[in-house]
C-alpha cells in the first residue's frame, strides 16, 4: 500500500534515532546537550539529537585510530570486507522504506523521490565500492637488473566525512563507501538539518559486522562538531560536500592543524544551454524543468541558469512553463507529490530573498515566486521562473539552492559558451544540439567537471563527479574516488 496514510503511519511508528554512534556504542553527548531536529514538512520538531562537540569528536577519533592501528578492518581479508559491506547493503534494502521515510521527514523531499532515488542510489553506491575493493592493483616499476620496485595503495588512516542535507544518505555514501573500501576508519558528521539516516546507517553498519570504531557517526553543529573534526590533529583527511564558505574554512583548519588532506565538493550555478537546433524541444523542456525543480532546487548540480537561443526562446519557455505548471507541490509523504518542502525556514527565506532581489534587478517573473502551503506550517516555495535575466544580475551569479530558474537568451553559440563560463563556479553544464561538432566544441570549452549533452544529469556512480574552479576539487564516484582515500607507497627491494 503506498498512500499518504501508509507513510504517515510508518512515520508515526518509527523510533527516530538521536544518539551518536561512537566506538560501536550508541551514546548521548557528554554535555547532555541536544538540538531540535525540525521537520520541514510542517515545521514541527521531529526529535532531539545529541549535540556533539569536541569531546565526542575526540572520542570518535581515538576509537577510529585504535581500529585503524590494530587492523581490525584495514587488515581484514578483502573477501571479508566485501562480505560485510554487501551485508550492509542488504540491511539497507531491508530498511529501504524506513530510510526513505526518515529522509522525507528530515529534508522535506517527496517520498517517491526518496524511495526511487536517494535510497536505492545510496545502496548502489555502496555495492559499487564493495565490488571494486578487490580490484585495486598497485604498479610494478620499470625493470632494473638489481632492483624490484612496486607501488601500493595504502589507506590514509582516519577520514572525516562532512556532508550536507540535500541528499543526506546518498552524499554520505559517496564518501563512506570508498573510504571504507580502501581500509580507512571513518567519522561521519551529518548536517544538523538531516542527521536521521546517517544515525540509522551507523546502527545498520554495526549489525552488518563493521567492527566497532570503524564507522562512527557524530551529529552536531557545523561550528562545533564539524570544526572540531576538521581541526583535529589525528584526522588524516576531510572529505566534504557543502558550501564554498565552509570549504574555505576547512582549508584553513587543515593549515592550522596537521595539513590533513581536504577534498571539496562545493556548489554551482550550472548553465543549461538550449541551442537553436535542439533535437527535441519537449524533452529538453522537461529536463530543464526537472534540472532546476527536482528536490526543490536544492541540488548542487541544479541547472539554475537556462541559456536559450533567441531563435527558439519564446516557444521553449512556453513548453518549460507548461511542464513546471504540472509540478505537484504537496505533502512530502504523499506519493503523488513531485515537489516537497525546502529543508528549513532559513533556506526558504534565503530563496525568497533572492526572488525579491531578482524582481528589483529587473528580471521578469514568468512563474511562481511565492511561499505556498503556508497553513501546513512547512517551508514550501512555488516553482519559480524568471525570464530576461541579465548575466550580470545576482540571480545569474549566486547560488540560490532553491526552485528558482534564471532564463537568459543568447544570440550565437559563442555567446552561449562565453556566458556559460562567466561564473566563479564549474560544477556541471548541459547542452542540447543536433550538431556533433558544436556539441564537442562546447563540451570541451565549458569549464565544468560534468557536461551532459542532450540529457540532464545523465551519468551515475560509474563516472567521476566534482567541480572545476570554486566548485571544488577531488572527485566522488567512479574508481577515481578510491584513490582519494589512499596514499601511494613506493617499495623497492635491492636484489
Ligand atoms: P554548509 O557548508 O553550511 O554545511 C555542510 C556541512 O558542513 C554540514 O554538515 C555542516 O554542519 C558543516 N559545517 C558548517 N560549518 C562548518 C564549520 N565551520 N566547520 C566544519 N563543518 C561545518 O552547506 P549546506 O547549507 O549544508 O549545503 C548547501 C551547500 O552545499 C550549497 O552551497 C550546495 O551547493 C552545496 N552542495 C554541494 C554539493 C556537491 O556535491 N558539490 C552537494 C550538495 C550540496
Amino acid at each position: 500500500m503506498t498512500s499518504l496514510a501508509h507513510f504517515e503511519a510508518l512515520a508515526g511508528s518509527l523510533k527516530l534515532p538521536g544518539e551518536a554512534v561512537i566506538d560501536g556504542k550508541h551514546v548521548p553527548s557528554a554535555s547532555g546537550k541536544t538540538f531540535a531536529n525540525v521537520g520541514p514538512r510542517n515545521g514541527r520538531i521531529l526529535n532531539h539529537i545529541a549535540q556533539c562537540d569536541e569531546t565526542e569528536i575526540d572520542a570518535a577519533v581515538k576509537s577510529a585510530r585504535r581500529a585503524f592501528e590494530d587492523g581490525r578492518w584495514r587488515k581484514l581479508h578483502y573477501r571479508d570486507k566485501k562480505r560485510i559491506l554487501f551485508k550492509l547493503a542488504e540491511l539497507m534494502e531491508r530498511e529501504a522504506e524506513n530510510l526513505a521515510v526518515l529522509e522525507s521527514l528530515d529534508v522535506g523531499k517527496p517520498i517517491t523521490n526518496a524511495l526511487q532515488g536517494d535510497i536505492p542510489n545510496a545502496i548502489r553506491s555502496l555495492r559499487y565500492y564493495a565490488e571494486a575493493l578487490d580490484k585495486v592493483y598497485g604498479e610494478v616499476g620499470p625493470e632494473a637488473p638489481d632492483r624490484f620496485s612496486f607501488a601500493v595503495h595504502e589507506p590514509l588512516g582516519v577520514v572525516g566525512a562532512i556532508v550536507p542535507w540535500n541528499f543526506p544518505l546518498h552524499m554520505a555514501m559517496w564518501k563512506v563507501a570508498p573510504a571504507l573500501a580502501m581500509g580507512n576508519s571513518v567519522i561521519l558528521k551529518p548536517a544538523e538539518q538531516s542527521p536521521l539516516t546517517a544515525l540509522k546507517l551507523g546502527e545498520l553498519a554495526l549489525e552488518a559486522g563493521v567492527p566497532a570504531g570503524v564507522l562512527n557517526i557524530v551529529p552536531g553543529l557545523g561550528a562545533e562538531a564539524g570544526k572540531a573534526l576538521a581541526l583535529h590533529n589525528d584526522v588524516d583527511m576531510i572529505a566534504f560536500t557543502g558550501s564554498g564558505a565552509v570549504g574555505k574554512l576547512l582549508m584553513q583548519y587543515s593549515g592550522q592543524s596537521n595539513l590533513k588532506r581536504v577534498s571539496l565538493e562545493l556548489g554551482g550555478k550550472s548553465p543549461h544551454i538550449i541551442f537553436a537546433d535542439c533535437p527535441d524541444l519537449d524533452r529538453a523542456a522537461a529536463e530543464a524543468a526537472w534540472g532546476i525543480f527536482y528536490n526543490a532546487g536544492q541540488v548542487c548540480t541544479a541547472g539554475s541558469r537556462l541559456l536559450v537561443s533567441e531563435a527558439i526562446a519564446d516557444d521553449f519557455l512556453d513548453r518549460l512553463l507548461g511542464v513546471a505548471r504540472k509540478i505537484v507541490s504537496g505533502d512530502p509523504l504523499e506519493p503523488a507529490t513531485t515537489s516537497g518542502a525546502m529543508v528549513s525556514e532559513e533556506q526558504m527565506k534565503t530563496a525568497l530573498r533572492y526572488i525579491e532581489t531578482a524582481k528589483n534587478e529587473g528580471a521578469r517573473l514568468a512563474l511562481g515566486g511565492k511561499r505556498t502551503r503556508v497553513d501546513s506550517g512547512g517551508f514550501y516555495i512555488e516553482p519559480t521562473v524568471f525570464d530576461d535575466v541579465n548575466p550580470e544580475a545576482t540571480l545569474a551569479r549566486q547560488e540560490v539552492f532553491g526552485p528558482v530558474l534564471a532564463v537568459t537568451k543568447f544570440k550565437s553559440p559563442d555567446d552561449a559558451i562565453r556566458i556559460a563560463n562567466d561564473t566563479t563556479y564549474g560544477l556541471a553544464a548541459g547542452l542540447w544540439t543536433k550538431d556533433i561538432s558544436l556539441a564537442h566544441r562546447a563540451a570541451r570549452e565549458i569549464r565544468a567537471g560534468l557536461v551532459w549533452i542532450n540529457g540532464w544529469d545523465s551519468c551515475d556512480i560509474t563516472m567521476p563527479f566534482g567541480g572545476f574552479k570554486q566548485s571544488g576539487f577531488g572527485r566522488d564516484r567512479s574508481l577515481h574516488a578510491l584513490h582519494k582515500y589512499a596514499d601511494l607507497k613506493s617499495v623497492s627491494i635491492t636484489l
